[in-house]
């Protein structure tokens, strides 16, 4: 079987350092390694609608800068196919067929969906059906394309449960026709959910309380100085706590062991320092600098590939239009199979349309 790579990303801001834990940085890892037959990755327009009706302009305008992110990351677009999902309009099609492959209760059932419904503040039935509806489309974006892998966060687990569900009941009703895909969390426990810099439970455009890849120095700095800890750590002396702790968390994403040797060789690993600091005598503010050396390490070459790519914004486009042409194609490829498959390519059914003629005939 073919190893067929396929993720998107929201346009409803730039992207942070969550995503690039959480799936970016796979992404380019598997890309470069190159231990694969297709590579997708696409700008989640439709989608981001589905909850910013209001507001189309956001989503309009940051469709460059998802793109920009990306190219900035290392996603190489001779190597990857990158697209934007409202171009390709087989994808509602297949939505659309596969809205009778799910209940409404099985649609209500869905944590994610949840949490993101009281998080919107969508109350009682007053929640977009395009909303509500949403792991439906995405089981289409997945299955137009064949992926076998999904690199995503653990937000992701219950839309790819619901695409299983959905291929296996297409695909018993209508004959094998869809392939199902299986998710790749992040292998670091720290990745799977990356905290906001406010200690909440998830770093999330919509919440405010991101590190974006393209923040400068000085942002970046004045947000990591200012992060969550642990309130009840007053005094240096005073023991520390890592739960909740989100500086922490962070040294458990981005920390590596060379880390140490280049910008604090007191000490010789992440399980040390934190040592040091649940026994106490340890001030947030030593860690937070050590904290900040490293994610500038990682995001300043980032940041400095965006300066390049920004400055021709009208070939970012071009390669967004010409990846998207070559994703039409690959969906339409999926939707013929299912038009097949369904039997409803009526006038390519040579036999559907005799054996109708001769019913009428005899009758
Ligand atoms: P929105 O608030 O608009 O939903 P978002 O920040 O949740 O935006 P998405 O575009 O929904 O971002 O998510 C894109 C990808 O990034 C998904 O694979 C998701 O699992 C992953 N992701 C998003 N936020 C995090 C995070 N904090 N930690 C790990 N992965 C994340
Ligand atoms: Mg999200």
């Amino acid at each position: 079987m073919s190893k067929i790579i396929l993720t998107g990303d929201r346009p409803t801001g730039r992207l942070h350092i969550g995503h690039y834990v959480g799936s970016l940085r796979r992404r380019v890892q598997i890309q470069n390694e190159g231990d694969y037959d297709k590579m997708f990755v696409f700008i989640a327009d439709a989608q981001a609608l589905t909850d910013n009706a209001d507001n189309p302009d956001k989503v309009r305008e940051n469709v460059i800068e998802v793109a920009l992110d990306y190219l900035s990351v290392g996603l190489d677009p001779t190597k990857t196919c990158i697209f934007v999902q409202s171009q390709i309009p087989e994808l509602c099609e297949l939505s659309f067929y596969y809205m009778n492959m799910v209940t409404v209760s099985r649609l209500q059932r869905n944590p994610t969906v949840k949490t993101e419904i009281q998080m919107r503040g969508f109350g009682g039935e007053s929640i977009p059906v395009g909303f509500f509806t949403y792991p439906i489309s995405q089981a289409a974006d997945i299955t137009a394309f064949e992926a076998t892998i999904v690199p995503v966060g653990e937000d992701q687990k219950p839309m790819l449960e619901q695409t299983c569900e959905i291929v296996r009941r297409f695909n018993h009703i209508y004959g094998d026709t869809l392939v199902e895909p299986r998710i790749l969390l992040p292998d670091n426990t720290a990745c799977l959910r990356l905290p906001g810099t406010d200690g909440k439970a998830k770093m999330s455009k919509s919440l405010g309380n991101c590190i974006y890849l393209s923040d400068d120095a000085a942002t970046l700095k004045k947000k990591v100085m200012s992060m969550y800890t642990d309130p009840a750590h007053i005094h240096v002396e005073d023991p520390g706590h890592l739960e909740g702790n989100a500086v922490f968390t962070y040294l458990d994403a981005f920390c590596r062991p060379e880390h140490f040797a280049e910008y604090w060789p007191e000490y010789e690993s992440l399980d040390a320092l934190k040592e040091h600091y649940t026994r106490g005598g340890l001030g947030d503010m030593k860690v937070k600098k050590f904290l900040l050396k490293i994610l500038d390490a990682e995001l300043t070459p980032i940041r400095e590939r965006r300066k390049q790519f920004e400055q021709d914004i009208p070939a970012v486009y071009e390669m967004l239009q010409r990846g998207s042409e070559e994703a039409r194609t690959a969906a339409m490829r999926t939707l013929n199979k299912v038009r097949q498959a369904m039997r409803i390519d009526y006038f390519n059914d040579t036999a559907l349309i005799q054996a109708q003629a001769k019913k009428y005939r005899q009758g």
